[in-house]
C-alpha cells in the first residue's frame, strides 16, 4: 500500500467532501421533486388512437383511423373520430361500441339490449342511459338542487338514448332541408340532390364533407356544419346511451357539476351535448383527449396527431 503525502491526503479528503455534498444535493432535489413526478398521469404519452386500440383489444398493427373505426374511407374515419371519438376512451365501467358506425337498427338494438341501462322520468319524459351514466347524472342533479339549480333534458327523451331511426330522422331534418336550400340557390343541381337523397349513409357523409368544404353548410338553419349539429345516422353517442343533452348547459356551475360527476362536453360546437366518460378531468389527457375552448365552453376532444 502506498503511503500518501499530507498534501495528497488533504486533496483526497476535499474531493470526498465535494462528492458527499453533490450526493446530498441530488437527494434533496429528488425529495423535493418526487411529489410532482408522482402527480403526472401514468400514461401521459398515450395518444388517442393508441388508447382506443388498446381498449378495443385490436392488434398492434391497427394504428390508423380506418382500422380503429372499421371504415375504409380514410377521411370519413378521421372525421367521425375527431367529432365524436371521445366516447371510445370512456371508463372501463361503461360499454362502448367497438367501431365508429352502427349500420342498421338491428346492430343498435343488439348493443343497447346487451348493455346494462336504467330509465328515469325527468321533466315528464323518459330518459334511458347506461347504469353508471344514469347514477352519475342523478348525483349531479341532486348536487345542483342543493344550490337551487336544475339539470333537465333538452328536446324530450332523445336527450338520452336514441334509436337508429331517431338518428336518421334528426340527420334528415338537416340534410334534406339543406339539399332543398342549395338546389333553390342553384348551388346543387336537382338531379344531384335527388341522387344524394337516396345515397347510402357513408356516401351522404362523403358528399356533405365535400359540399361543406366549399362553403355549402348543412347545419341547422344552413348555419355551420351538420356534424356539429347532429351526428350522421349510426354514429351518435346517444346510441351508446352515454350522452345527455342539457337545457342549462350555459350555466358555468352546471357544467362544473356535470364535470365533477364524469360528464363532459366532447363535441365541439355542440355545447348542450354532454358525454359520460366516467373519469376525473385529470385523467382525460392520459386517455388521449385534449381540451379546446370555443366560445365560453371547454370541449374534451380526441388529440389526433
Ligand atoms: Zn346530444
Amino acid at each position: 500500500m502506498a503511503v500518501l503525502g499530507f498534501p495528497t491526503m488533504k486533496r483526497q479528503m476535499r474531493v470526498r467532501q465535494e462528492n458527499v455534498m453533490a450526493i446530498l444535493l441530488f437527494a434533496t432535489v429528488l425529495f423535493v421533486l418526487a411529489p410532482f413526478a408522482a402527480a403526472q398521469p401514468t400514461f401521459s404519452t398515450t395518444t388517442f388512437l393508441e388508447a382506443v386500440r388498446t381498449k378495443f383489444g385490436k392488434p398492434a398493427s391497427c394504428k390508423h383511423p380506418t382500422c380503429i373505426c372499421s371504415i375504409a374511407d380514410e377521411s370519413i374515419a378521421w372525421r367521425l373520430l375527431s367529432e365524436y371519438g371521445s366516447i371510445f376512451v370512456a371508463a372501463d365501467a361503461v360499454r362502448v361500441p367497438s367501431h365508429c358506425i352502427f349500420e342498421n337498427e338491428k346492430q343498435v338494438t343488439e348493443f343497447q339490449s346487451s348493455s346494462r341501462s336504467s330509465s328515469e322520468i325527468m321533466s315528464g319524459v323518459t330518459i334511458e342511459l347506461q347504469d353508471e351514466a344514469m347514477t352519475a347524472l342523478l348525483n349531479a342533479q341532486a348536487e345542483a338542487r342543493r344550490i337551487g339549480l336544475r339539470i333537465t333534458p333538452l328536446d324530450g327523451s332523445i336527450a338520452g338514448k336514441r334509436s337508429y331511426s331517431d338518428t336518421i330522422r334528426i340527420w334528415n331534418s338537416r340534410y334534406l332541408r339543406a339539399l332543398d336550400h342549395w338546389v333553390r340557390r342553384g348551388k346543387i343541381s336537382p338531379e344531384e340532390a335527388q341522387t344524394a337523397r337516396n345515397d347510402a349513409v357513408l356516401v351522404q357523409i362523403r358528399k356533405v364533407m365535400d359540399w361543406e368544404s366549399t362553403g355549402l353548410n348543412f347545419g341547422t338553419n344552413i348555419k355551420g356544419s351538420i356534424f356539429s349539429s347532429t351526428a350522421p345516422p349510426g354514429t351518435s353517442q346517444h346510441l351508446s346511451m352515454l350522452a345527455f343533452d342539457v337545457v342549462q348547459y350555459a350555466n358555468r356551475n352546471i357544467r362544473a357539476i356535470m364535470n365533477k360527476h364524469g360528464w363532459y362536453q366532447t363535441v365541439a360546437n355542440d355545447p348542450p351535448h354532454f358525454t359520460f366518460l366516467g373519469l376525473t378531468e385529470k385523467e382525460l389527457p392520459s386517455r388521449g383527449l385534449k381540451n379546446i375552448v370555443k366560445g365560453n365552453y371547454k370541449f374534451w376532444v380526441p388529440d389526433l396527431k
